[in-house]
């Protein structure tokens, strides 16, 4: 399986690192030796200083797909979880200061944190109006809405899947809202799926 994820699908995070809204996806990979699940914790690494959390709603791919129109995107996917998408920021700002591919702030070991709980799209109350949130130590650090997303999971679909062919068991890390912010040891981190809980877990 492969690990999609979308940058800047959200336009007050894009503001916030001072990027240009986009007026086309934007999308990365993490290789699977990045996912962190069952709420193990997130270990820093010892070459970064300025780990970000990213929380972002993340889609299962359940059907192999390539050149999907966006009228049947939607019945490539079922379940909507939710993950953290680790980002290196000061690794990933001297790569791109240099015009450099992101792999290195991205694709590392941990920085795809993933929930063990998906939600079938049946059952969520809106599934064009998914809320979620990350608490740190107790406080809300970033809240977002599918609703506010720049590009939404149908288009995101048809446009990545013009490029790479979309296989059973993939996931699409769909993007974060504003509020991106630096991690640290003892950091207790929760992330909410509408009002429950999908992510409980410790930075060390
Ligand atoms: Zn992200």
């Amino acid at each position: 399986m492969k690990i999609i994820c979308i940058g800047r699908n959200y336009v007050a995070h894009a503001q916030e690192l001072k990027n240009d809204i986009p007026d086309e996806p934007v999308f990365f990979m993490k290789p699977d030796s990045s996912l962190l699940r069952n709420n193990d914790p997130f270990y820093i690494p010892d070459w970064t200083n300025e780990v970000h959390h990213e929380i972002e709603l993340v889609i299962k791919i359940n059907r192999l797909g390539k050149n999907i129109e966006k009228r049947f995107a939607h019945r490539y996917y079922d379940e909507v979880g939710l993950g953290v998408d680790f980002t290196a920021r000061d690794i990933q700002r001297q790569l791109k200061a240099k015009g450099l591919p992101w792999e290195k702030a991205k694709a590392f070991d941990q920085a795809a944190v993933l929930s063990g709980t998906f939600f079938e799209k049946t059952v969520l109350p809106d599934a064009e109006a998914i809320g979620f949130k990350l608490d740190i130590n107790g406080k809300t650090a970033q809240e977002g809405n599918s609703s506010l997303m720049i590009f939404s999971f149908e288009e995101i679909i048809a446009y990545v899947s013009k490029f790479v062919t979309l296989k059973i068991g993939d996931l699409i890390y769909t993007g974060t809202p504003a509020g991106v912010g630096p991690v640290k040891i003892g950091d207790h981190l929760e992330g909410y799926l509408e009002d429950k809980k999908l992510l409980d877990f410790m930075v060390k």
